[in-house]
């Protein structure tokens, strides 16, 4: 492309609220054929809500419920803030907290009024050597609705089943639609569980579905999805999607989210509407094909 045209393709991208940091990027994009997107606060609306927290034989909900979110006051994870806002809904009080650890990527664990407290994944009650296998046609039934199933822990047992649910973006489903209309495939990476991110995927149409992806294994499913010398785009918003982003042959970040992820990128959407990728795609086909 000349100079000319890459200047008019990327003042034409401002003016939908594409911001392009890297002005190679926009013939990048021209060739890309997958685009990877992260799920949570790229997909989704990034704020999850506690949709069930059913309490194991033998344990009161409403003090369980009370140990899991003062444990999840201290954590900074979207989905600590959704049980901690439960909770102060049902006007329970949360207490003191000693000897808290986030696991990225896992949960978090604390002591709470004398007692050991786990929240998280099914992996990370593994760790703790607790088996999850009974609760396991709940937790499926749960991932199946697109929720996120989690587990709380006292004192080393299993006290309670928990689903989060993050709403899709409006966006979405229509941004899905027009990456296909151009051609291209669509990957999900996410941290989440895979049944759930399966069923999310299976609603909107996405082609491959890269799930319980840990925080540092994000480069790694980038670099699958590149097999067969496939050019990839990567759009996220988090702290943990800014090396995927550089890594990414283009990188795209939601100007909605955090700092580093958006340093980390070659495009910034200004909004978080997801339309404007396959807006910025055709875009950048439009340019090269003009000049040629
Ligand atoms: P994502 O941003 O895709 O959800 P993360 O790596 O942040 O990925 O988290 C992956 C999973 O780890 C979550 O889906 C959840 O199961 C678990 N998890 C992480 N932090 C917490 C927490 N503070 N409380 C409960 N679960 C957590
Ligand atoms: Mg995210």
């Amino acid at each position: 492309a000349t100079p000319t045209s890459i200047m008019v393709g990327t003042g034409r991208a401002a003016e939908m609220g594409v911001l392009f940091r890297q002005g190679d990027a926009l013939q990048s994009l021209r060739d890309v054929g997958v685009v990877a997107l992260d799920k949570t606060g790229t997909l989704t609306r990034g704020r999850p809500e506690l949709t069930d927290f059913v309490a194991a034989g033998g344990f009161d909900r409403s003090e369980i419920l009370a140990l899991v979110a003062a444990v999840e006051a201290r954590s900074e994870h979207p989905i600590a803030e959704a049980i901690v806002a439960a909770a102060r809904a049902e006007g329970l009080t949360l207490a003191a907290v000693e000897r808290f650890e986030g696991v990225p990527g896992h949960g978090a664990e604390a002591r709470v009024a004398g007692r050991d407290i786990a929240v998280g994944a099914d992996r990370f009650m593994a760790t703790l050597g607790l088996d999850v296998a009974p609760f396991a046609a709940v937790a499926q039934r749960l991932a199946d609705e697109g929720k996120t199933p989690l587990y709380a822990a006292v004192d080393g047992r299993l006290a309670a089943v928990v689903a989060v649910a993050d709403a899709i973006k409006p966006s979405t489903p229509e941004a899905i639609a027009s990456l296909h209309a151009l051609g291209l495939k669509v990957a999900m990476i996410t941290g989440d569980n895979r049944r759930t991110a399966e069923a999310i995927a299976r609603r909107l149409g996405i082609d491959e579905v890269m799930a319980e992806v840990l925080p540092e294994g994000k480069v790694a499913a980038l670099k699958r999805l590149r097999a067969g010398g496939r050019r990839v785009a990567f759009v996220g918003d988090g702290i943990n999607d800014a090396p995927a982003l550089a890594e990414a042959d283009v990188g795209i970040a939601i100007g909605t989210g955090t700092d580093i992820a958006i340093e980390s990128a070659d495009v910034v959407l200004m909004s978080g509407d997801l339309r404007n990728v396959p807006n910025a795609i055709a875009l950048s086909q439009s340019v090269i094909r003009n000049i040629r």
